[in-house]
This record gives C-alpha cells, sequence and structure tokens, in this order.
C-alpha cells in the first residue's frame, strides 16, 4: 500500500492534499468553496468542470450532459484524464481541494498515482442522513449566471453576481432518487477504501454551515500535525 506520509520528493513537506467525499447535498461543494479560500488552495470541483463544458459545448459537454442529466457518472476515463490534467496545472502542486472527486474506486486508484510523491492525500467524508439530503437537493437552487450555490431564502437573486436563481435540472425528483442510488452502488466503497488509512476523517454535515467548517478545521489541523506539514 502507498504511504499517506507528507514526505515528497527529495524529502520536502509539500502542502496538503484534500478530497470531499459525501453523497450529493451533503454540503461539499460549501465546505471545498470555504476550505480552499482560506487555506489558498485551488478548488477543484468536477461537477462544475463538466456543467462548464456543457455550457461550452465543448465535445467532452455533450456525453457529460447525457450522464449527468440522467444521475448516472461520467466514465472513469474521461473523469481521470479530466482531473490529471487539472493537477498538473501549477496552482495545484502544493495543495488542492478535490470536490466530487473520486467517485468511483477505480477513480480513488488512479489519484493515488497522480499524487505519488506529493503531500499527503487526506479524506473528508462529509456524512448526512438520507432523508436530510432528499429534503435539501428539493430546495437547492444555484446561479444560473456564476453557478454558485444559493442559501435558501426568500430572495430570488444571486447574492455574488445578480444573476437568476433556479434549480439544477439534475435536482429534480426521480434524478435525485438515482444519484443517491449511484452514491451508495458506487462512491459508498470509497469509505472503505480509504479507511485502513490514518488519512480518513469523519465529518457531521447534518449541523448549521458554520459548526461544519470548525469540524473541517479541525480535521485539517489535525491531519496537518499527523503529517508533519505545515499550514
Ligand atoms: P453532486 O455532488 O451534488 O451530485 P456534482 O456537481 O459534484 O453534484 O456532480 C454532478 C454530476 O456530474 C454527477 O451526478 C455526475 O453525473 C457528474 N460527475 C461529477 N463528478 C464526477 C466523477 N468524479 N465521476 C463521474 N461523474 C461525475
Amino acid at each position: 500500500m502507498r504511504q499517506d506520509a507528507g514526505t515528497g520528493k527529495g524529502g520536502a513537506r509539500s502542502g496538503l492534499n484534500i478530497v470531499m467525499l459525501g453523497p450529493p447535498g451533503a454540503g461539499k461543494g460549501t465546505q471545498a468553496e470555504r476550505l480552499a479560500q482560506k487555506r489558498q488552495w485551488p478548488r477543484i470541483s468536477t461537477g462544475d468542470i463538466l456543467r462548464e463544458a456543457v455550457q461550452q459545448g465543448v465535445s467532452i459537454g455533450e456525453v457529460a450532459r447525457l450522464a449527468m442529466d440522467a444521475g448516472r457518472l461520467v466514465s472513469d476515463d474521461v473523469m481521470i484524464c479530466i482531473v490529471e490534467e487539472r493537477l498538473n496545472r501549477p496552482d495545484a502542486r502544493t495543495g488542492f481541494v478535490l470536490d466530487g472527486f473520486p467517485r468511483t474506486v477505480e477513480q480513488a486508484a488512479a489519484l493515488d498515482r497522480m499524487v505519488d510523491g506529493r503531500g499527503p492525500l487526506v479524506v473528508l467524508d462529509v456524512v448526512v442522513p438520507e432523508d436530510v439530503l432528499v429534503r435539501r437537493l428539493a430546495t437547492r437552487r444555484i446561479c444560473a449566471q456564476c453557478g454558485s450555490n444559493a442559501a435558501v431564502n426568500w430572495t430570488t437573486a444571486c447574492e455574488k453576481c445578480g444573476g437568476k436563481l433556479v434549480a439544477r435540472v439534475d435536482d429534480g425528483d426521480d434524478i435525485v432518487r438515482e444519484r443517491l442510488k449511484v452514491y451508495q452502488r458506487q462512491s459508498k466503497p470509497l469509505v472503505d477504501y480509504y479507511s485502513t488509512r490514518g488519512t480518513l476523517r469523519s465529518i457531521d454535515g447534518n449541523q448549521p454551515a458554520d459548526v461544519v467548517t470548525a469540524a473541517v478545521d479541525a480535521a485539517i489541523e489535525g491531519a496537518a500535525a499527523a503529517g508533519g506539514v505545515g499550514l
């Protein structure tokens, strides 16, 4: 098994690489964004990358749209290729927050190969009961213009850019049920995959967002101390 010690090539300690796990609606995206901003690491959201590809009409976007609209996963080959290219950019060399990848054990094995020789991989599993997820997804709104998640209140415009708030196509009832099923089948095994390492942390996501943020922070500090990585 590969080592998750923080020693990069040449013995240098080189940042933390964060993976956010958790079902759709667990709040991964919000927490990943806060964490990335606080630590100045890039947030890499595969859902955002795919939605952008759909909007731009590039060839990969059409394949992605069909899978996303049905609540299914995009193929491992395509996802691995996208993430590998993104992690090789300079801003991701000294730490990143991955949101939405890996989603299968095959993707996790590929990620291990990609980060070999970099800082430790810290996996945060955001846990939320299923009935809460279904409720959250039914009321979730995103900005049609900038794509950010909106707090559910009575406003109809995005606080960041003033864009219109809309439901995500894949947050419809049937598709949500399919996404949760897919999560149970393909992504839950990831917790087992990572559980034998000392760097998996479980986070209670069924709390107010600020409380979850504090728990995420504490987990990161703990993981950094254990890996001998300065923050
Ligand atoms: P959520 O976590 O709420 O399901 P995301 O925005 O992360 O939403 O992803 C939306 C959709 O994009 C997924 O349902 C899936 O179709 C596709 N997708 C995102 N990341 C991956 C991935 N790593 N592997 C396969 N499909 C993915």
